[in-house]
C-alpha cells in the first residue's frame, strides 16, 4: 500500500508538471482527487488494513492529498499567468500607430460658390427661390416676353420634351411663377439659383447644362441706380474690394433698357491680361429694368412699380475665383481635382 502511494504521488506530479492547459491540469485533479478518483480509491481500500495500520496509511494518503493540490494550485497560477501572457501578445495594440482618417466628402468647387453668392444676396434681404427644370413652354418663354414666333428664342436653343414642355433654358421660370404668387404689388427681392439646359458644345467653356442664379426686385420706385449698386457691392464682396464694374448697353427681351455687366479683371485688375484677353474687363452678368409687359403678365401693375433683374453663371464666377481654365473640370468628376476644394 505504501508503495502504491509513492507510486500515484510520482506519477501525479508528471501529469501535473506536464499539463499544457488549464482543462489538462482540471482533468488530472479529477483522475487523482475526484470522488472517483485514484486516492479516494485507495482509501476505501483501508478497511482491508489492520487497525494498526489504518492512521499509519492514513497520514501517508493525507500528505499526498496535500502534496498534489499544492502541486494543482502552483501549476494552475503558471498556467493562468502563460495565458494571460498569450492573450496581451496576441491583443496587443500600438498605441503609437497613427489613427486612420475617416474621410468626410465635402463640397463640390460649384456648390461652394452657389453658396457664397447665396450668401450674400441673403445678406442683403433676398430670398431664395426654387422652380422645377422641366418646365412649360409659357413660363420659360411667354411670360418673359418671348411669345413662340420671337427670334430671341434663337439665342437658346433648347432641349424640348413635347411642343410645351422643355428643360428650362434660364432660372427666369422661377421669378415669373414668384411674382405670381405675390398679389396686390407686393414686393419682391429674391435669387433664384439652379441648373440649366442649352444645346450646346462641350468644350473649355461651354456645357450644355450649367448653373444659373438670377435676381428680381419689385418695388414703388426702384430705378437703375438701385440695379448698378446692388451688382458694384456684389461683385466686391465676391470678387473683392477693388473689383469695379462696367455697363454695356444690351438688349434681353424681358429688360428694358438692358446691360451686359462686366467686372475688372480678377486676375490683372485691369491691366489687360491672357484672361481678360487683354481688355482688362471680364463679362460676368446680364440685368437690366424689368419690362413693363413682363410686370403686367404676371399680375403688377407697372404704372405703381418697378424693378431690376440680374443673371449670372455660376460656372464662370467659379472658374474666375479658383482659377481654373476649362469648365469641364466641374463635370468630369475627377476626384484628384475634386479633393483640392
Ligand atoms: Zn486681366
Amino acid at each position: 500500500m505504501e508503495q502504491q502511494i509513492k507510486d500515484l504521488r510520482l506519477r501525479a506530479g508528471e501529469e501535473i508538471r506536464s499539463s499544457a492547459t488549464l482543462k489538462e491540469l482540471d482533468d488530472v485533479r479529477v483522475k487523482f482527487l475526484g470522488k472517483k478518483g485514484e486516492l479516494t480509491g485507495l482509501l476505501r481500500g483501508m478497511s482491508q488494513l489492520t487497525p494498526e495500520e489504518r492512521p499509519i496509511v492514513g497520514k501517508l494518503v493525507n500528505e499526498a492529498r496535500e502534496e498534489i493540490e499544492q502541486l494543482i494550485t502552483q501549476k494552475n497560477s503558471e498556467l493562468k499567468a502563460a495565458e494571460l501572457q498569450a492573450k496581451l501578445a496576441s491583443e496587443r495594440i500600438d498605441v503609437t500607430l497613427p489613427g486612420r482618417r475617416v474621410h468626410d466628402g465635402h463640397l463640390h468647387p460649384l456648390t461652394l460658390t452657389l453658396n457664397r453668392v447665396k450668401k450674400i444676396f441673403v445678406s442683403m434681404g433676398y430670398s431664395v427661390e426654387e422652380g422645377p427644370e422641366v418646365e412649360t413652354d409659357y413660363y420659360n418663354f411667354e411670360a418673359l416676353n418671348l411669345p413662340k414666333d420671337h427670334p430671341a428664342r434663337d439665342m437658346q436653343d433648347s432641349f424640348y420634351i413635347t411642343e410645351e414642355i422643355l428643360l428650362r433654358t434660364q432660372t427666369s421660370p422661377v421669378q415669373a411663377r414668384t411674382m405670381e404668387r405675390h398679389k396686390d404689388n407686393e414686393p419682391i427681392r429674391m435669387i433664384a439659383p439652379g441648373r440649366v439646359y442649352r444645346r450646346d458644345d462641350y468644350d473649355a467653356s461651354h456645357s450644355p447644362m450649367f448653373t444659373q442664379v438670377e435676381g428680381l426686385v419689385i418695388d414703388k420706385g426702384i430705378s437703375f441706380a438701385d440695379l448698378k449698386g446692388t451688382l458694384e457691392d456684389f461683385s466686391k464682396k465676391i470678387f473683392g474690394e477693388r473689383t469695379k464694374i462696367r455697363l454695356r448697353p444690351s438688349f434681353f427681351p424681358f429688360t428694358e433698357p438692358s446691360a451686359e455687366v462686366d467686372v475688372s479683371c480678377v486676375m490683372c485688375h485691369g491691366a489687360g491680361c491672357k484672361v481678360c484677353q487683354g481688355t482688362g474687363w471680364l463679362e460676368i452678368l446680364g440685368a437690366g429694368m424689368v419690362h413693363p409687359d413682363v410686370l403686367k403678365m404676371s399680375g403688377y401693375d407697372p404704372d405703381e412699380v418697378s424693378g431690376f433683374a440680374f443673371g449670372m453663371g455660376i460656372e464662370r464666377i467659379a472658374m474666375l475665383t479658383y482659377g481654373l481654365d476649362d469648365m469641364r473640370l466641374l463635370y468630369d468628376n475627377d476626384v484628384r481635382f475634386l479633393k483640392q476644394f
